[in-house]
């Protein structure tokens, strides 16, 4: 399956806002390529990233063939590492559903480097292609606080020092109805599940091979 034409335009508008609110937010947001602190850790991405990562990685072993293989080296070295304690299914990535597998994702490879970092440059070998949650980590952005309530939150390295309404007054707004509408279509035709970047890089996770 392929990435859906309308992810062109969720990007763009996240794009759009991104730089809106880092115009408001001038030198409080401290992101620069180089600064890869927010590249450590790991996350579940949904059925959309997939396709997209997937897509950032067709267009790489195209363009180059040696940095793809190298990433996908990467990968293959993420999953050796932390494969065993992967709380869902290590053969498709996907990431298990049960209370506990969710509890167990909390503690899961938090301090383990993207497998899209290159160390030795800093910056991600696939930032065209990155997941959502990339692309909207840094500035003040809405998050679930729990019990239903919401709050912004932002990078611990930007808006060091900041009052609660120079933070407010620099909110990014998020398209989550856009990326959702996709997402579910997706999975309608047989696409869901949540899974995180290494097994997207190298495995179907679920997704019909498509090379
Ligand atoms: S989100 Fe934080 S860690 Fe990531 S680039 Fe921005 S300042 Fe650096």
């Amino acid at each position: 399956m392929t990435l859906p034409a309308r992810d062109a335009e969720l990007v763009q508008i996240v794009e759009a806002s991104l730089a809106d609110a880092a115009r408001r937010a001038g030198e409080w947001l401290v992101c620069r390529p180089g600064c890869t602190q927010c590249c450590y850790g790991t996350f579940a991405i949904n059925q959309l990233d997939v396709l997209r990562l997937r897509a950032g990685m067709d267009a790489l072993r195209t363009a180059q063939p040696e940095r793809a293989a190298e990433l996908e080296r990467r990968a293959q070295r993420w999953i050796d590492e932390f494969g065993r304690d992967f709380p869902g299914d290590p053969a498709t990535g996907l990431l298990g559903e049960t209370d506990a597998e969710r509890a167990r994702f909390e503690e899961f490879a938090n301090d383990a480097p993207c497998p899209a970092l290159d160390a030795a440059t800093g910056l991600c070998d696939l930032y065209d292609a990155r997941p959502m949650t990339c692309r909207v980590f840094g500035p003040p952005v809405q998050t679930d606080a729990g019990d239903g309530a919401r709050a912004l939150g932002h990078c611990e390295l930007c808006f060091v020092g900041a009052t609660p309404e120079r933070v407010a007054a620099c909110e990014m707004p998020v398209p989550g109805e856009v990326e959702q509408s996709l997402v579910d279509e997706l999975g309608r035709e047989g696409l869901s599940g949540e899974t995180v970047v290494a097994f997207a890089l190298l495995r179907s996770c679920g997704t019909p091979e498509d090379g």
